[in-house]
């Protein structure tokens, strides 16, 4: 038996790499288009995982990839 688990992977919308879930953040997006960063994980709204990284979530934002996620 293998001993190594699966870990979800989930790709940055920033940097539209694919990295574990754990590495990522969630970004929600709110309908009033609020962008906020969901810790727990439980907040509504669309969802999209993002890098700990400022850059990565700036582009996130401009790029207007949380509208298709
Ligand atoms: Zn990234």
């Amino acid at each position: 038996m293998p001993k190594v688990k699966k870990i979800p992977q989930r790709q940055c919308v920033g940097c539209r790499e694919m990295k574990d879930k754990k590495s990522l953040l969630r970004v929600v997006k709110s309908p009033e288009g609020t962008v906020s960063l969901d810790f727990g994980g439980k907040k509504p709204g669309r969802g999209a995982y993002v890098c700990h990284d400022v850059e990565c979530l700036r582009r996130a934002r401009k790029s207007r990839a949380l509208e298709r996620a």
